[in-house]
């Protein structure tokens, strides 16, 4: 009896001198409504949103206060298309064989914390060899600074497709990789595929619906999967509670996806008005990867990054993604934000709201795609907007990014889950 009092009392303290972070903010932007409001506090208790008060509040001496005066702050943002277990290079071909599954582990977590730096506190990583799987864990559990994940683990490709692993190899080493190792040619293997990407931990289920720019293979825009495969996927996926999301250059293997099912169509690079107008009637989600797009007719440029047939497609189909977003966007396609971060840069996500802003969208709009958009698509209704209750992923830029949306490059406070990672410099 005596030790449940002494117990009480011990629980009854640790209640009332709980740290409370008090985040005095000079603006912060409501991603809702566009509103600048001025002079509040947001009060942050257990990685939540507890309370936004009016003016500068400092709570008890226990309780943490942050200094954001000076800065706008905004929800962390969300990448919808990363790859964090990689990043460009020209050696990028040769790594498959001269690289440990350790190897890919380190540099991941160099690029998961170049990530959440840059204020993107949650991503989706679109497809990588499951080393992404065991990142994810990781970082939930603390020992890893980086975003919060939602992984595909490894891509379901069709044989020769992008995202088989053994294209472009010798011989010998190819093989013929099934659907454990992603490489599907039945609505039966699709399935297979799906039930052990669910087994292996994966959150997401990606295909390649069309060739890719960057695999070894001739052709970037061809379909490759029936409609049958993908309906077989994406209804295997949707009973085990996975999102799923289509790679796709061509018109074609696009109108596939969608009419299979798929959520969201990642680069949509070639994109034809009939198919803008079914991702409308289908409420399926443009993600743009302006980023990509650019980077990879950059790089292409460059002698010898890129095998010459890689090269070529780059240089092809690259610059039709800014293009055909311009479109889309017109149209009222709907579009979620995504930057294929891995083939730029790990780190310069920020630069795809300018390129999106370039192409027509409001910078409103774009901020909207990265928080309230992608939340929702991720189901994390509690995510993506400062409001209480909400989950405390916060940061702060130095302008107002309405009027320059160059500041979201420069993120300066990252907060996640209510700890601070990114302190502001004085
Ligand atoms: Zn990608």
């Amino acid at each position: 009896m005596k030790n449940l009092l002494v117990f009480l009392m011990f629980l009854m303290v640790g209640l009332v001198s709980a740290q409370n972070t008090y985040l005095q903010c000079g603006k912060i932007l409501d991603v809702t409504s566009g509103k600048l409001l001025e002079e509040r506090t947001i009060v942050v208790s257990n990685g939540l949103i507890k309370s936004i008060q009016n003016g500068f509040v400092s709570g008890t001496n226990a309780d943490k206060v942050v200094d954001l005066k000076s800065k706008t702050v905004l929800p962390g943002f969300i990448d919808m298309h990363v790859h964090i277990e990689s990043e460009s290079s020209p050696s990028r071909y040769l790594e498959r064989f001269t690289k440990n599954e350790a190897d890919v582990a380190f540099q991941s977590t160099i690029y998961a914390k170049k990530t959440l730096m840059a204020g993107f506190t949650t991503v989706r990583d679109l497809g990588g060899s499951g080393v992404n799987i065991a990142l994810r864990n990781a970082i939930n559990k603390g020992t890893i600074v980086g975003p919060r994940i939602f992984t595909a683990g490894k891509s379901i490709a069709t044989t020769g497709g992008h995202a088989d692993p053994t294209n472009g190899t010798r011989d010998d080493l190819m093989g013929d990789p099934g659907p454990k190792e992603g490489v599907v040619n039945s609505p039966e293997d699709g399935r297979k595929a799906v039930r052990q990407r669910y087994k292996n931990g994966a959150d997401v289920i990606k295909i390649t619906a069309t060739g890719g720019v960057l695999s070894v293979a001739k052709n970037g825009q061809n379909p490759q999967f029936t409609v049958e495969e993908v309906r077989a996927i994406t209804e295997t996926a949707k009973d085990y509670g996975m999102l799923t999301a289509a790679h796709a250059h061509g018109d074609e293997g696009m109108q596939r996806a969608i009419k299979g099912g798929i959520k969201t169509i990642e680069h949509g690079t070639l994109m034809s008005e009939e198919t803008m107008e079914l991702m409308i009637q289908y409420d399926a989600y443009l993600v743009p990867t302006i980023s990509a797009g650019q980077e990879a007719a950059r790089l292409a440029k460059i002698p010898g990054y890129f095998p010459p047939v890689v090269a070529k497609k780059a240089l092809e189909i690259g610059p039709y993604s800014e293009k055909t977003f311009a479109k889309a966007y017109k149209k009222g396609v709907p579009i979620a934000f995504g930057t294929d971060a891995g083939v730029s840069p790990h780190g310069d996500n920020g630069k795809e709201f300018g390129f999106m802003h370039r192409a027509g969208m409001p910078i409103l709009e774009t901020l909207q795609a990265a928080t309230i958009t992608n939340a929702k698509l991720l189901g994390m209704e509690t995510l993506g907007q400062i409001k209480e209750g909400f989950i405390a992923d916060i940061v702060a830029v130095n302008e107002n990014p309405l009027q320059n949306v160059g500041t979201l490059e420069d993120v300066v406070f990252v907060m996640k889950e209510g700890e601070v990672f990114k302190p502001v410099s004085e």
